[in-house]
């Protein structure tokens, strides 16, 4: 072998070429085909627990594996540089198995005092009903993160960059404290996607991902992954998958493993026209604040630099005077934007996210996290969703929309 050969191959190659089936002549070699099948011929006599489950165990029953979904995992495995993945039905399957595996009755589970809201709602009410307890704390407060761990803390989930406000979690930091304590660090990094950041690279024990949002990138399929070692993912994978049952379907695998096809140059042009849609609201009269890890208008922009490795396409901004009347007047007058929630599709999205329901509905934060979500969101964010479409065209939208 010399050293071309040795050489790791990058993200573009590994997003169009890995969990290919193997190239046999005259079989496929370009997609991996959508297996519809729900059950697989069995060598020998085989028992229905999923105790039988080993990894190298031939396909059996779609909800224990299937080789459309095998090829999903491995390529996203290759692209988070993870030892596996187990991917489920969405994104919060993917969460919700996550918590499943790692906690059980008498457990804490501290989460990101900004994470997304359905994480916030599932911690507050399904999983204090299982006994465990939740609570918030200030990821970017390290003394504050340190204090908030407890004794039988056994989970930190945050998301970076954090969903609605974009604001940023430095893993490395994290990852020291929860180590020594031996609690696990989970982040959810769906709008970074692992172009952006690899949270395993920075000391994370585990990623999640909707694949419903930049990895599938067309709105067309809803999915989720948790992503980290393969022994932990093994047992997730036989109890949370095999006997939860929230089993991704094939069809949305294919569909997905075919977006993940153009990850790379799709993120290059989300976050290319995000750089002209952030510069043109920053100017725009009506803005009081936009927020976009990749500008230098970014509080933590130094901490972006250093950690992300791209910015993607995801902003928010909000506006001077009455917000909830722009967002009338906003989903009146887009064309090329739609008024409509979800986001890493090749369509341009933005949606209000007002602020007292979310403290009041979704989040639950004490009464400095609030001060600090006023502070970044003010009465309310539009969260905007750059598309693939050209940059000009988004910004006259924008712009006849605003003014
Ligand atoms: C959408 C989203 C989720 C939930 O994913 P689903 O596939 O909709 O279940 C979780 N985290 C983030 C950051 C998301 O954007």
């Amino acid at each position: 072998m010399n050293d071309h050969s040795r050489r790791e191959r990058g993200d573009a190659t590994r997003a169009i070429h890995e969990g290919l089936p193997e190239r046999r002549l005259g079989e496929p070699t370009s997609i991996s085909p959508a297996f519809a099948s729900s059950f697989y011929t069995h060598p020998d006599a085989a028992g229905f627990s999923s105790k039988e489950f080993e990894e190298e165990s031939p396909f059996f029953y779609t909800r224990w594996g299937n080789p459309t979904l095998r090829s999903l995992e491995a390529r996203l495995a290759s692209l988070e540089r993870a030892e596996d993945a187990v991917v489920f039905a969405t994104g919060m399957a993917a969460f919700n198995a996550l918590t499943g595996g790692l906690l059980e009755a008498g457990d804490h589970l501290l989460v990101a005092n900004i994470a997304y809201p359905g994480v916030t709602e599932f911690a507050t009410t399904i999983l204090k009903r299982q006994g465990v307890e939740a609570s918030f704390v200030d990821p970017t407060d390290l003394d504050e993160v340190r204090a908030a761990i407890r004794p039988n803390t056994r989970l930190f989930h945050v998301e970076t960059p954090a969903n609605p406000i974009l604001r940023l979690v430095d893993i490395a930091a994290i990852a020291e404290i929860t180590r020594a304590r031996g609690v696990k660090l989970s982040v959810d990094s769906t709008i970074a996607t692992p172009l952006g950041i690899r949270p395993l690279e920075q000391g994370a024990d585990f990623v999640i991902h909707s694949l419903s949002k930049y990895l599938s990138g067309h709105g067309d399929a809803l999915g989720g992954a948790i992503l980290g070692e393969r022994a932990a993912l093994a047992s997730i994978r036989k109890e949370q998958l095999i006997r939860m049952g929230g089993t991704l379907s094939p069809f949305s695998a294919f569909l997905i493993l075919r977006g993940l096809e153009t990850l790379v140059p799709r993120m290059r042009l989300h976050e290319e026209n995000a750089r002209a849609v952030e510069a043109f609201l920053a100017a725009h009269p009506k803005v009081r604040c936009v927020l976009w890890p990749g500008s230098e208008r970014h509080p933590q922009h130094e901490l972006a630099k250093r950690t992300m490795r791209s910015f993607s396409g995801l902003l928010s901004f909000s506006v001077h005077g009455d917000s909830a009347e722009m967002a009338r007047q906003i989903a009146n007058r887009v064309e090329v934007f739609s008024y409509a929630v979800s986001l890493g599709k090749t369509k341009s999205l933005i949606f209000y996210i007002p602020t007292e329901p979310i403290l009041r509905d979704s989040f639950s934060l004490d009464e400095a996290s609030e001060a600090m979500y006023r502070d970044w969101a003010g009465e309310g964010v539009f969260r905007v969703s750059v598309g693939l479409e050209d940059a000009d065209d988004l910004i006259d939208d924008l712009r006849r929309a605003l003014d």
